[in-house]
């Protein structure tokens, strides 16, 4: 059973979620699966379990659930026809980590198939923003690609990767020739855990020239699934020389703030 006041879904290129907020915008409930292309069904099928979890709930006839307003974000997030609105990740994932954490710097989300540095003033106000959603180059894919050429499951590429002492130099920044460049160095007998680190370099630095584009304000903060990766997190630390603050819920920012917006919109 949870509390639920609020609900957010963020339908994204790789995974969907839904969470759901007590009165006070606390997260009281999620659920996370792979993204169905079938995004209608599979928000059918979230709105259930929130039922489920939630049996207070009741839905009206248009499938909204009564009295409890819902915001949809993300890539499909047209495709939420019970949503009360639809609002952007940009806002969403700024919204969601500055409740987070308390305070405002420079948000960098990795996702499966886009990424975006979003800087947030001290008052949690969207100040710049830059998103890479065109190249899978500094997105997850380009690591998940690979990674699945190598026979390395996405949840050890941090373990591996930072076990390793040396490191390969990738001069392929396109997934597709850098997944030519891996076969290659295997075939030449090159051990997995340097091809991956020079894999995880590469990433890191598209995603520091994308700071670079938009200027760094300190503290860095991190979203979306790929920082769970823990070679991402230590890396990027290491090239930008700053901290990096991750909140408890890496890959549910941008659901989180679309359901505080959801709990705005009803004056909760
Ligand atoms: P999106 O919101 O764009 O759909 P997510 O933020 O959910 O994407 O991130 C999905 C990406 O996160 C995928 O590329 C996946 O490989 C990666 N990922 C998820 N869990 C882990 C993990 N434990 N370790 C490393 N990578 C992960």
């Amino acid at each position: 059973m949870a509390l639920i006041r609020a609900l957010g879904i963020d339908v994204g290129s790789t995974t969907a979620k839904i969470v759901g907020t007590d009165e006070f915008g606390n997260l009281s409930w999620h659920l996370l699966e792979q993204a169905d292309p079938r995004v209608e069904s599979q928000v059918e099928w979230f709105l259930f379990r929130a039922k489920e979890v939630a049996p207070s709930l009741s839905w009206d006839a248009t499938g909204r659930a009564e009295g409890v307003p819902l915001v949809a974000t993300g890539y499909g997030r047209r495709l939420v026809h019970q949503a009360t609105r639809q609002v952007t990740e940009i806002t969403c994932h700024a919204k969601g980590i500055y409740r987070e954490l308390s305070h405002g710097g420079t948000l960098v989300d990795i996702g499966g198939q886009d990424s975006k540095v979003i800087v947030i003033s001290r008052d949690g106000d969207v100040i710049d923003f830059t998103m890479n959603d065109k190249c899978a180059a500094g997105t997850g894919r380009f690591l998940e690609n690979t990674a699945s050429r190598l026979g390395v499951p996405v949840e050890q590429l941090g373990e591996v990767t930072l076990a390793a002492k040396d490191e390969v130099s990738i001069s392929s920044t396109c997934t597709v020739f850098a997944e030519s460049e891996v076969v290659s160095l295997i075939a030449h007998g090159v051990e997995l855990g340097p091809i991956l680190k020079g894999l995880h370099r590469s990433l890191i630095k598209r995603i520091v020239a994308m700071i670079g584009t938009v200027g760094l304000k300190v503290p860095l903060m991190l979203s979306g699934g790929v920082v769970l990766n823990t070679a991402v997190s230590r890396m990027l630390k290491e090239e930008t020389g700053e901290e990096v603050i991750m909140p408890r819920h890496p890959q549910l920012m941008g659901a989180y703030g679309a359901s505080l917006i959801a709990l705005e919109l009803a004056g909760l």
